[in-house]
């Protein structure tokens, strides 16, 4: 580990900060120190960087915006990857979108509707990357990614910049392929249809406005927790159970929204795996359904 340190320190990959709390890139606002935060300015970077990692068999965990991430409080060990600006790009060609890995989601629904194109007014609440959208299959308001995408560039572990089809993903509620083999997003091209502008921004319009009225956005939080289990809503569940409110240490489950745990100020990522734990512990004593989150908790345990 040392050694890919000083070749990453002197070498050009980008910047390298050595044992960075990661809490700050989190939209909880919770995790421990990264033993690398790597940020490469370009393509061209990354891939260096990651076939440099690869020489040296040292593991590496790509971090979009947090916004579906809890990191443990012990940190991340290796080498974490933040894309850089360079990857921050979008590029319209007739009814289709090219947006880069770290690309705003809620930001490109913004852009497609001002092109007049629709298919992405469910990503108008999404808090999070292009890159971490196509890994999660983000979606909402009855539509995902997997609907819109056409392909992904994705580098592999080994350097190699393959292009990735949507049928490649393997696609399923919140699921997709990268989630077992892994990869970098880097880019992904979306197919949209004309529609009407008016129609469009009404309905990022309306969906932001239930999203203002439902869920604690004013609030460090990361979106549903618990995926819905088969023909429930695991919000219905845990609010059907009392557990609005429940506390442990500075972690809530959301009095506005059941499945939703907010951080109130101080909360570890200790306390909210408890908190975790005890409402999946309930809520299978009380109604026989087993929740599974839908954030993922990364780090040393
Ligand atoms: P991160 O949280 O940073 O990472 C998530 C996973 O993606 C990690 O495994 C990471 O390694 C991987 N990843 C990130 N970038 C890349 C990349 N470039 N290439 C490969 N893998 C990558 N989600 C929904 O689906 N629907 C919702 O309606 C929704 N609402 C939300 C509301 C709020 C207020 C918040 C805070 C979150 C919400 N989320 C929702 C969860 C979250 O925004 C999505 O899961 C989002 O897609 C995660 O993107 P990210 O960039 O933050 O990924």
């Amino acid at each position: 580990m040392q050694q890919v340190i000083s070749e990453l320190l002197t070498g050009s990959y980008g910047e390298v900060r050595l044992n960075e709390p990661l809490a700050p890139y989190t939209t909880w606002k919770i995790g421990g120190p990264a033993d690398v935060l790597l940020t490469p300015h370009d393509k061209v970077q990354l891939l260096e960087a990651v076939k440099l990692l690869h020489r040296h068999q040292i593991g590496w965990t790509v971090l979009g915006r947090g916004s579906n991430m809890l990191i443990t409080d012990k940190g991340i060990r290796g080498i974490v990857l933040k894309l850089g600006d360079a990857l921050d790009t979008i590029r319209f060609e007739g009814d289709t979108v090219y947006a880069g890995g770290a690309y705003s989601f809620i930001k490109l629904s913004v852009m497609a509707g001002k092109e007049g194109l629709t298919g992405l007014e469910f990503a108008g609440g999404i808090p999070g990357t292009v890159g971490g959208a196509v890994y999660m299959n983000a979606g909402a308001h009855g539509s995902d990614v997997s609907r819109i995408l056409l392909q992904a560039e994705v580098l592999l572990p080994d350097g190699e910049l393959v292009i990735m089809k949507q049928a490649d993903l393997a696609y399923a509620y919140r699921h997709s392929l990268l989630q077992s083999q892994p990869g970098i997003v880097t880019e992904a091209v979306f197919q949209l249809a004309q529609g009407d502008r008016k129609e469009i921004a009404a309905a990022l319009a309306a969906n932001k406005d239930r999203r203002l009225r439902t869920q604690p956005l004013q609030m460090a939080c990361a979106g549903s927790v618990f995926r819905n289990p088969e023909g429930h809503f695991a919000a219905k569940l845990i609010e059907a159970a009392g557990l609005k409110g429940l506390r442990v240490g500075g972690a809530e489950v959301s009095p506005l929204h059941a499945n939703f745990i907010v951080n109130t100020g101080q909360a570890s990522a200790h306390d909210v795996l408890s908190l975790i734990e005890q409402v999946k512990s309930i809520v299978k004593q009380t109604y026989g359904v087993e929740l599974v989150p839908e954030v993922l908790v990364v780090g040393e345990r």
